[in-house]
């Protein structure tokens, strides 16, 4: 190999300056930065990569630029990808652009024609084959004389299309990994036969370290999690069926299907899963629950796990509380200044009831959690009162519901008192038991967190009364109410402009003015959907004196919509709109959500 070319950051952003999609002052950036930001990707390279590529792979020019997260000029706030790159440098280079979608590759044509690490020293993926001829993707242009000469030694012929280098080593990675250590155990279970054996096998090396024969296993449960991990997937389903196992991810709060594995490997996965939270093997008839404490890069992750008997076998849901989506900064889960400053007010006073309301999966946890830990410190005692424990805190003081055995939420929060803390978390409101100890804790000098099952902010006052708690104690406790949703964020690789027609800007009583909105067209990145990731909207209810005062005169619910909204209180669906318009989401989101 003499005279290879290489590829130079120069060369590529040459091409995308002439393409337009550099302005002149993005290209002088990126040539000046280049060769410090390579050094810095070397030595940060993804946890993948470090664990799989057996040579260090260098950066390439399209994985340089694209860190840069370069808005394209006059692309409406859309970034430069690598994919986009890798696109303008498939059209320089004469070869076509391939764009790989996993599911709809075929494990023997990836993995069989070309040694693993040849495929990973050259960062080369087959991914069809049609009689004599392969095609195979690459990710870098000039890559041509050693794969063909591999090849012809095979005698077949070669067609390249090119594809992103972070596309190509998530598929050797996938490949060569979680689909080999399917087949791999697969053969193995085959050998054995009987399947209660082999469930026992993985049992007994439990008690072990585990190494040898059901590494496999072992590596399928890893890669599983670790690809869910970065899909910053919320739930992993795997599910038994008649004749195969189906794993599917919650992402953004769509079920996507992910992968099917055969049948006899659902009982080993399910075994290793049940191990590892320490659930017990033996028993298959009753639903379990667990907890599993892991890592992803350097970042602790929370995973819990619950098996269901299903009629062909147990089923298993793994949900994903990741500290890092589950608690965040307070002014980071997308309220509006206004709203976060009320918000921020309340939760700095030294007594009463704050309440968050919204239906399951509107994000409710997610504030408590962010604002305890906005509250939290070492002088201060945070008690938690919760049906079940979401995520597992060492500096709150957790105590979970047990229905079963008559420990209710009022019966905790009774005894919790006399344990002198300071603010008190408690899941929910759903009985007056709750509601009248609640009242108690925010009388007798604490601040108390919970949540309510209603729509809007008004309504929580109408439950409350409901409840049983007189509109005096209301008055003098609770300090503010907040309601809240979840939008889907619009994927912003994808995101593209559209005007509103004239119904719908009727529906949300727009004017003529409001009509520019946003939608994803939906990309690879979102698979297909056009929104990636989520934001909370709010509704944030002051108890003023005006409310407070028709509150003691018995006011129905629109009567104390109509005081908040006087005095200055913002709807969901205003607030909602706002960011429709700001092209956070979409007009359907904000039909849906509101
Ligand atoms: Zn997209």
């Amino acid at each position: 190999m003499t005279n290879r070319k290489v590829l130079t950051i120069k060369a590529v952003a040459q091409a995308l300056l002439d393409k337009g999609l550099l302005t002149q002052e993005q290209f002088t950036d990126v040539i000046v930065q280049g060769e410090a930001r390579t050094a810095r990707l070397q030595g940060q390279h993804p946890g993948y990569a470090r664990r799989f590529a057996q040579s260090p792979v260098l950066p390439s020019p399209a994985e340089v630029i694209s860190s840069f997260n370069l808005e394209i000029p006059g692309g409406n706030g859309r970034i430069l990808t690598e994919d986009a790159i890798t696109q303008v440098i498939a059209k320089a280079a004469g070869i076509p652009y391939l764009k790989i979608d996993p599911l709809k590759l075929d494990l023997e044509v990836v993995t069989s024609p070309i040694p693993r690490p040849f495929a990973m020293k050259h960062l080369i993926v087959p991914v069809a084959e049609n009689g004599e001829t392969i095609t195979i993707a690459v990710a870098d242009p000039f890559s041509v004389d050693e794969i063909e000469s591999l090849l012809r030694l095979k005698k077949v012929n070669v067609e390249r299309v090119l594809s992103s280098k972070s596309d190509i080593l998530k598929i050797l990675r996938e490949f060569f990994g979680f689909r080999a250590s399917i087949l791999a155990a697969q053969n193995e279970s085959a050998a054995t036969v009987d399947l209660g054996n082999l469930e026992q096998f993985v049992r007994m090396k439990g008690h072990h370290d585990i190494d040898g024969s059901d590494r496999n296993i072992v590596n399928a449960v890893e890669f599983i999690l670790t690809y869910a991990f970065d899909q910053r997937a919320s739930d992993i389903h795997i599910e038994p069926k008649r004749d195969m196992s189906l794993i599917r991810f919650r992402m953004d709060g769509v079920l996507h299907n992910i992968h099917t594995i055969p049948k006899p490997l659902h009982l080993p996965i399910v075994s290793r899963i049940k191990m590892l939270s320490r659930m017990d093997l033996a028993e298959k008839r009753r639903p379990q629950d667990g907890r599993i404490k892991t890592n992803h890069g350097d970042r602790e992750v929370e995973l819990r796990v619950s098996t269901l008997p299903v009629a062909f076998g147990e089923k298993v849901v793994i949900r994903i509380f990741d500290p890092d989506i589950l608690m965040k900064d307070l002014d980071g889960i997308g309220f509006y200044p206004r709203e976060y400053q009320l918000y921020n007010g309340f939760i700095r006073k030294p007594n009463g009831i704050i309440l968050v309301t919204g239906p399951t999966g509107s994000g409710k946890t997610t504030t408590l959690y962010s604002t305890l830990r906005t509250l939290s410190s070492p002088e201060v005692n945070v008690v938690t009162i919760e049906d079940p424990i979401e995520m597992v805190m060492e500096e709150f003081n957790q105590v979970g519901i047990q229905s079963g055995i008559g420990v209710t939420f009022g019966t905790i929060l009774r005894n919790i008192l006399r344990q002198d803390p300071d603010i008190i978390m408690v899941g929910e409101i759903r009985d007056r038991e709750t509601a009248e100890n609640a009242v108690q804790a925010a009388l007798t000098g604490h601040l108390v967190l919970s949540t309510l099952h209603t729509n809007d902010a008004p309504s929580s006052v109408t439950r409350l009364l409901d409840l049983g708690v007189p509109p005096f104690l209301i008055s003098s406790t609770v300090i503010g109410i907040v309601a809240q949703r979840l939008v889907r964020c619009i994927c912003p690789l994808c995101k593209r402009e559209r005007q509103l027609s004239g119904e719908e800007q009727a529906f949300l009583g727009l004017d003529a003015r409001h009509t520019r909105v946003f939608y994803g067209d939906g990309c690879t990145a979102c698979r297909g959907t056009g929104y990636r990731g989520r934001s909370g909207i709010f509704e944030v209810m002051d108890f003023t004196e005006n409310l407070i005062a028709r509150l003691g005169d018995e006011a129905d619910t629109a009567e104390l919509q109509e005081i908040a909204l006087r005095d200055g209180m913002i709807p969901l669906r205003q607030v909602a709109v706002r960011k429709m318009l700001e092209g956070v989401t979409t007009y359907e989101e904000v039909i849906a959500v509101t």
